[in-house]
């Protein structure tokens, strides 16, 4: 039995420990990319799904720092470097207390085939740690991120895998890091990307996976023939970097955003969310969403606790679009079955995998538009790339300059999805579509690369 099968047998018997959002990934792809492996034989030939499903290296190591009682923490940080067909390792690093090598397994494979539809020179990657910034000072965030790389310093750099951030891990973060390989390497290239603006990062880098999402359901809304966002209600999960720039985004095309989430709760804000609030709450004061309503008390306040388990409030509110921005499997089948019967008409993954595989079937076979996230934040990866180039060349490009490109591939990324969709006999499932042609690329660089 090849690694692939045994893989899936463990998922499908239920033992699967830390590495069941993994398989669950795995299994998608897998299923996705029958049509492809039944046209062309070469890759199963080839072994490329045995040999994809394994990561090139996982590097794993201590993090130890103090604490700012001078208490001395022990941390877990990893590396997963899943593969460089393509380009380059690429990928971020996650700082959240559930983080684990089955975690960052999942999100690294999925970053392969995210890399590869953007049509840039990137593998696949990703990694991150169990520290939990919440909370912390702004001191031991510093700590921390300085023991975390003198570590990963010994694997990364700027042609080799160049880490960015995701959650947990913003412009702050990536700025002590990137300060802290400096120091160690004594040089000064981009081996990290959405580093902020004043020493090497890119313009538009923090909205780019919100904005990019947007830009995506756009395009994805005028392929299938339906009514653009203009003047429509979404709701929108999440209140981080990604959740709050596609709500800023969709309030500058004229959409009508009216919730976003955290870990305690729903804000319902009717007459449109208040963006201004939200950053200053979220990226300055990191403070809960119930404070929104100290300024907006007409607005509604929904506690986690106080909503029904297996679903979650904020897919229980009217939309036409819906924006789940928060974390992987955060939208289950019962708010699928909530959004529909509430005449949703697209679903646009901002978070990596937010969608349970019931949900994303339910949302198939009503023909709601699904936006998977492979393809519809690849924004953020995106831009980074771009800041790559930026950063090998010594230049900086204009505000307009990043948003065009970053429109266009956003663009250019649906559109071919919809095509290989539509070539392989699945049209209008944009899971499948992302998953072949992802798949494809990676696979035909694999073969011309030999073993
Ligand atoms: N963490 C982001 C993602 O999931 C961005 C990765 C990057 O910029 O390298 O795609």
């Amino acid at each position: 039995m090849s690694i692939a099968e045994e893989e899936i047998k463990k998922f499908e018997r239920g033992d699967c420990g830390e590495n069941k959002v993994f398989y669950q990934a795995m299994e998608e792809v897998i299923y996705s990319i029958a049509p492809l492996l039944e046209s062309d034989d070469k890759y199963t030939k080839h072994a490329i799904l045995e040999r994809l499903v394994v990561p090139d290296r996982i590097i794993k190591f201590k993090v130890t720092w103090m604490d700012d009682n001078q208490n001395i923490m022990v941390n877990t940080g990893f590396r997963v470097q899943f593969n460089n067909s393509l380009g380059p390792y690429k990928g971020g690093l996650r700082f959240h207390p559930s983080v684990n090598e089955g975690i960052l397994k999942f999100l690294g494979f999925e970053q392969i085939l995210k890399n590869s539809l953007t049509g840039l020179p990137i593998g696949g990657a990703k990694g991150g740690s169990d520290f939990d910034p919440k909370g912390k000072s702004d001191f031991e965030v510093m700590k921390f991120c300085s023991a975390f790389m003198t570590e990963l310093h010994k694997y990364i750099g700027s042609r080799i895998d160049i880490p960015a951030g995701d959650i947990g891990v913003g412009a702050r973060e990536i700025g002590y890091l990137f300060g802290e390989y400096k120091k160690i390497t004594s040089t000064y290239e981009g081996v990290l990307t959405g580093k902020p603006f004043m020493f090497g990062g890119s313009l538009m880098r923090p909205e780019a996976t919100g904005y990019g999402a947007v830009y995506f359901t756009e395009q994805m809304l005028e392929i299938e023939g339906k009514e653009p966002l203009t003047g429509k209600i979404c709701t929108v999960s999440g209140a981080g970097n990604v959740a709050l720039h596609a709500i800023e985004k969709l309030q500058q095309i004229g959409a009508i955003p009216v919730t976003c989430t955290d870990s305690g709760g729903t804000i319902y804000d009717k007459r449109g969310v208040d963006i201004q609030l939200l950053k200053i709450l979220k990226f300055e004061e990191r403070a809960s969403l119930e404070k929104y309503l100290v300024i907006h008390p007409e607005a509604t306040y929904i506690p986690v606790s106080e909503y029904p388990e297996g679903g979650h409030a904020v897919w229980d509110i009217p939309c036409y679009a819906a924006f789940p921005c928060a974390t992987q499997n955060e939208l289950t089948d019962v708010d699928a079955q909530n959004l529909i019967v509430n005449g949703c008409v697209s679903v646009t993954e901002g978070a990596n995998m937010p969608s349970t595989p019931k949900a994303i079937n339910d949302f198939l076979s009503h023909k709601v538009c699904f936006g998977p996230a492979k393809a519809a934040n690849a924004g953020g990866v995106a831009v980074s790339e771009f800041e790559m180039s930026q950063n090998a060349s010594m230049q900086k490009w204009s505000f307009e300059k990043v948003d065009n490109k970053l429109k266009e591939t956003m663009q250019q990324i649906c559109t071919r999805v919809a095509l290989t969709a539509k070539d392989y006999g699945v049209e209008g499932n944009y899971v499948d579509g992302a998953n072949i042609a992802g798949f494809k690329k990676v696979a035909d660089a694999m073969i011309a690369e030999g073993i």
